[in-house]
């Protein structure tokens, strides 16, 4: 997928801070931070919405969540906690095409969101 922003990033044609990374999935900071810490977790296939999950897909959102809890442990957050999210299509807020997880921390977060 040439025009995804997040395919470009997995494929290093355009730059990012990468804070982890393996063959499945990638994890970055968000250029615009909502967060202290906010990151987002992505696989390195290009899947546009939750909608689009194949069963073969199952795996790879599993890793994606337990690196969620990897990188938790990493920065610290083991007693404050983090929120782990992911926007679909016009209502959810989804802006970027390819399935990612936001992961924020570092204050405490309001519910519900607005
Ligand atoms: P969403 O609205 O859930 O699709 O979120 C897309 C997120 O991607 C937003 O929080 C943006 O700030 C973030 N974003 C967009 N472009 C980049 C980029 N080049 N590097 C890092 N984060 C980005
Ligand atoms: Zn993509």
């Amino acid at each position: 997928m040439q025009e995804c922003i997040f395919c470009k990033i997995v494929n290093r044609n355009i730059p990012a801070e990468i804070i982890y990374e393996d063959d499945q999935v990638m994890a970055f900071k968000d250029i615009r931070p909502a967060a202290p810490i906010h990151y987002l977790l992505i696989p390195k296939k290009h899947i546009p919405t939750f909608l689009d999950l194949k069963e073969e897909d199952e795996g790879i959102v599993g890793h994606l969540q337990r690196v969620a809890g990897m990188i938790a442990r990493e920065a610290g957050l083991t007693k404050k906690g983090f929120r782990l999210v992911s926007n679909c299509l016009e209502d959810g807020g989804q802006l970027i095409f390819h399935i990612h997880y936001h992961f924020l921390a570092g204050r405490p977060l309001q519910w519900p969101p607005g």
